[in-house]
């Protein structure tokens, strides 16, 4: 291989919406920030209109060069009804002889290669090539802790973590309640917690982990993964540079069609509640309508990203991407409803610009399932959340967002364990809109917001953070010249 006329850097996305966006933002901000030249392997899957969009937006954007890997065929290796995240281990693990002849089919050699979370097997690839591998663990750093952690918690802790009577202890980090942890925890008999172990023991084998939060959201958990001296530290003994918020950038004039922002334009200033559940969350029918109820006692404006809802009765904290029912969506409500509703609330169907609804002027809260990318595009743009989390790691998400941060406010039951009533979703509803509390809310998300944006300026921690590692690249790819010269 040649080199480039500047450093040449990999990046391999998982699967999935919630993953390569966070590794499209990263690989745009590496190419505009920091002068890399950016080349993004993304896992062809059978990817929804939505998914393609992204990737096609993206695409034309032109400031990364975009390769799709060829789909790969794991029916032989996972069992049919395995867990969406044992398949994308799998999917992961059979990717890596196609990202080698990739690599080996790339006009310029790279100075490392960047792998998500579900990457960190790809990383053996990395290592044939002698090239430094980094995982983007586009999540917060408690999470980051568990999971560094968990091969020590699979030694010392007996029965399920669910069963614990007292929560779970992550040195110098908040403990983790049982009733929080991530799903692949759930059952210990189960494929995806043997996968998310090995994925807690191949993380700290790179050479830098980059988390997507920023100094100030988390400074005592950063603490502790970078504390030699304790085990914590001692299990994550490679440097962890926060570089976000990375959420996705708003393209002036994009998807501005239809009723939508029109409405939008015409509400009072963040009077608007916005209602969705990520890009898979889909709510039980009985849910749905407890919901219908709440937002309409609540009195307050809304908009409502709805999902048809999952087959099951009882709760619906599913990941169902494109499998639910298709049906009219008035079936789905209470009688009258969208007629009633009409002049506060807006329903819209799948798919919404979400990025671009949370950063008008008149949105004012978020009902949200707490996935980290809507997470940050919430405090980005310093809307107050109603914390509903559904699946994966999004019952810790809530936890920090409403103990930690004081940002959110969450139901007393747990969305995944029963249905949450129209009275307490009306109350959470004023809670962050009109009670005394929502200026306190609302005030402390403001902050986060100022801070984040600091943070990726010229000379804030994140900025600065993502330069070091464009640093130690420019000085591999540098090496890599004179030797090739
Ligand atoms: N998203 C969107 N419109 C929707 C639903 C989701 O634009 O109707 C985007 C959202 O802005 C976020 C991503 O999809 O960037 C979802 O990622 P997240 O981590 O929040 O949740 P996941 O879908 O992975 O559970």
């Amino acid at each position: 291989n040649k080199t480039s006329s500047k450093p040449h850097v990999v990046l391999l996305a998982s699967i999935g919406m919630g993953h390569l966006i966070p590794i499209l933002e990263l690989g745009k901000r590496l190419s505009t920030h920091h002068n890399l030249d950016v080349t993004i392997f993304v896992v062809a899957s059978q990817s929804s209109a939505a998914e393609s969009q992204i990737l096609h937006s993206a695409m034309t954007e032109n400031l990364c060069e975009i390769v799709e890997l060829p789909p790969v065929n794991i029916s032989g290796l996972v069992s049919h009804d395995a867990a969406l995240f044992t398949q994308i281990c799998a999917i992961m693990r059979a990717i890596k002889p196609a990202l080698r002849s990739a690599i080996s089919g790339l006009s310029f050699r790279p100075a490392a290669l960047i792998v998500d979370l579900f990457g960190s097997e790809a990383m053996m690839v990395a290592d044939e090539f002698e090239m430094p591998k980094y995982v983007y663990f586009p999540s917060n750093a408690w999470l980051l802790a568990l999971t560094i952690y968990i091969p020590t918690l699979d030694k010392v802790v007996q029965g399920e973590y669910v069963d614990q009577k007292e929560p779970l202890k992550i040195p110098g980090c908040k403990a983790v309640r049982p009733e929080d942890v991530v799903d692949p925890m759930v059952d210990r008999t189960k494929q995806q917690y043997l996968e998310y172990v090995g994925m807690g023991m191949g993380i700290p084998k790179c050479d830098g982990i980059l988390l997507n939060i920023w100094e100030d959201l988390q400074p005592k958990t950063l603490e502790a993964l970078r504390d030699d001296q304790e085990l914590l530290g001692q299990l994550c003994k490679v440097p962890v540079y926060p570089v976000g918020p990375l959420t996705r950038q708003l393209k002036p004039l994009d998807s501005r069609s239809g009723e939508l922002f029109p409405w939008l334009d015409k509400q009072p200033s963040e009077s608007v509640i916005y209602v969705s559940f990520g890009s898979g969350g889909t709510l039980s029918l009985e849910q749905m309508v407890e919901l219908a109820w709440g937002l309409e006692l609540s009195q307050q404006r809304f908009i409502w990203v709805v999902r048809s809802p999952t087959r099951k009765t009882g709760n619906g904290s599913y990941f169902t991407a494109g499998s639910g029912e298709a049906n009219s969506m008035a079936s789905y409500f209470p009688e009258g409803f969208l007629d009633r509703i009409r002049e506060v609330g807006l329903v819209i169907e799948d798919w919404a610009p979400q990025v671009e609804i949370l950063s008008h002027p008149s949105v004012g809260g978020f009902i949200s399932h707490c996935g980290w990318n809507s997470t940050l595009e919430a405090i980005s743009n310093g809307v107050p959340i109603i914390a509903w989390p559904l699946y994966a790691e999004q019952r810790m998400n809530a936890t920090l967002l409403t103990e930690e941060l004081g940002v959110a406010v969450r139901p007393n039951i747990l969305a995944s364990e029963g249905v949450v009533g129209s009275k307490e979703i009306e109350m959470m509803i004023r809670t962050i809109t009109v009670d005394k509390e929502a200026t306190h809310i609302r005030n402390r998300v403001k902050n986060l917001k100022y801070s984040a944006t600091k943070s990726l300026s010229e000379g804030g921690s994140s900025h600065n953070a993502l330069s070091i590692v464009a640093k130690k690249l420019e000085l591999r790819w540098k090496t890599m010249e004179v030797n090739a010269s």
